[in-house]
């Protein structure tokens, strides 16, 4: 592991009686700097390993669908850590409390990294708490290709001033490719909670049971790696034409690299390996690296260097703010409620078809994303009152949503790291999309027909 990746936080005393690795930003086994890191520890120690995972039901916009998803994923990890001779202990309630229970006796705590000020906040606690303790604190960054602070050491205005950074940067952090055989196997008698019947996990919590379970997404690694291997196999090849949302040709990953139940950078030596396997054209290899390292790496610099990424007032540019104030008072064509949108029931078709997607399966076609949020924002009585609407359904119905791709989405539909267009009504500046050209680019009928299927 590139030196980069860690960061020595605590020393300790040298004493305890394992190492632990507290799993929550990257829920996997498979390309885990921090989980390596933690085996590494427990090897040169000599003593058992634990890996520690909390779920809480107070978590932000937490819902059936997305616990689900993240429950499935653990048991694929419960599974592998029991073959690997690794302590899994899971516990419901609060993460960065429930932790306390174990840190007394423990040598080393691991903890993984994450961006969002709900995520940073909660490490800072752990941190802060522990400084009495007598266990040594390292905290691991497995789930960005470039570390953060690597990439860049500020807000970076778009793609096109991050591209190069990565770019020169990426080959130097391909840094992993297998887990360390941990040496001291024994087994703990720690308190955990069984988690093996999801319905009954589900019925125990206080969380939004409105929003089900996905019926065509599954969590899991081998689930993510299924859907991977389907995709270089039959869709890579078309990645450069993938706007057409009636025949996606994408690799559904965002959902499992939202919950780190797969790493960017396995998908990327994946990538290589197939590229290696059979011809496939340079275009889409490229087109893939720019969504998955350049746009991706761009969302987690932005909510990492700005402060108010989740509000109205801060998350775009002075030129946008500009605009949209110059046409704040301008008649909209339609209003609608967050209900109409909820009900499929606007007088858009194409609208109504992607919010079935959304609501249904937990998902959309990155283009239907764009257009989705901006017809919000046309139909919306202001500016604020579209961010607001827009969040609110991202976050609770994408299996992806609270990522910092979900809050670089939405500001993006608001001209973050974007640019100013022709001046129009409404939307002054921003980028304006409309029916017609999703009628004219693709067999939008075809993808309205695909998504009434699922309504019933
Ligand atoms: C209004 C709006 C809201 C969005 N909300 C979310 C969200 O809540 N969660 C989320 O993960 N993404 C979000 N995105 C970004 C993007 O639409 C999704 O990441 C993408 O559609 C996921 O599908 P996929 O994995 O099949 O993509 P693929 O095209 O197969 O791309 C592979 C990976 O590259 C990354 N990627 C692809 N497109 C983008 C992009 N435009 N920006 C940044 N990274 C990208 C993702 O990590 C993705 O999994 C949003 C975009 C918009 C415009």
């Amino acid at each position: 592991m590139r030196a980069q990746r860690l960061k020595h936080l605590k020393d300790g005393k040298n004493i305890g009686k394992y190492v632990i690795y507290w799993m929550q930003q990257s829920q996997r086994i498979h390309y885990n700097h921090a989980l390596n890191h933690a085996v590494k520890i427990a090897n040169k120690q000599q003593l058992p390993l634990v890996v520690y995972f909390g779920l809480y039901s107070g978590y932000p916009d937490a819902n059936e669908r997305s616990f689900a998803f993240m429950i499935e994923g653990m048991r694929d990890v419960k599974i592998w850590l029991e073959r690997l001779g690794v302590n899994f202990v899971l516990r419901i309630g609060k993460s960065e409390e429930m932790i306390f229970d174990y840190l007394s006796d423990a040598h080393t705590l691991v903890m993984d990294r994450g961006y969002l000020k709900y995520q940073r906040l909660m490490r800072k606690y752990v941190l802060d708490k522990s400084i009495n303790l007598d266990l040594a604190i390292d905290m691991v960054e497995s789930d960005l290709i470039v570390p953060i602070e690597e990439a860049s050491d500020k807000r970076e205005y778009g793609a096109y001033t991050i591209r190069k950074k990565l770019l020169s940067k990426y080959q130097y952090y391909r840094d992993i490719t297998s887990l360390d055989v941990l040496d001291n196997k024994s087994k703990l008698n720690l308190e955990t909670q069984d988690f093996d019947n999801i319905h009954l996990v589900l019925e125990k919590f206080n969380i939004d049971h409105h929003v089900k379970k996905s019926d065509v997404y599954k969590g899991g690694y081998l689930e993510a790696s299924k859907w991977f291997t389907h995709f270089v196999q039959h869709d890579i090849e078309d990645y450069k034409d993938r706007n057409d949302p009636s025949d996606p040709k994408l690799s559904h990953m965002s959902m499992y690299l939202h919950f780190g139940q797969i790493s960017s950078l396995e998908l990327l030596e994946r990538l290589e390996i197939a590229s290696m396997q059979k011809q496939i054209n340079q275009a889409s290899i490229d087109a893939f690296i720019e969504q998955l390292l350049v746009r991706r790496e761009l969302a987690f610099n932005y909510v990492y260097y700005t402060k108010g990424y989740d509000q109205f007032e801060y998350m775009s540019q002075p030129w946008a703010y500009k605009t949209m104030k110059k046409h704040a008072n301008d008649e909209r064509p339609y209003i609608y409620l967050i209900s109409d949108y909820e009900n499929f029931n606007t007088h858009d078709k194409a609208f109504n078809a992607a919010m079935i997607e959304m609501v249904k399966t937990g998902y959309m076609h990155n283009y239907m994303r764009m257009y989705w949020a901006k017809k919000i924002i046309e139909w919306s009585k202001t500016f604020e009152e579209a961010y607001h609407h827009i969040l609110y359904l991202n976050n609770k119905y994408f299996i992806d949503g609270r990522d910092p791709n979900s809050y670089a989405g939405v500001a993006w539909c608001f001209g973050n790291h974007d640019r100013p267009w022709k001046e129009r009504d409404v939307f002054g500046q921003l980028r304006y999309m409309n029916a017609e050209g999703l009628k004219r680019k693709f067999n939008i009928e075809l993808y309205i027909k695909k998504m009434k299927n699922y309504s019933n």
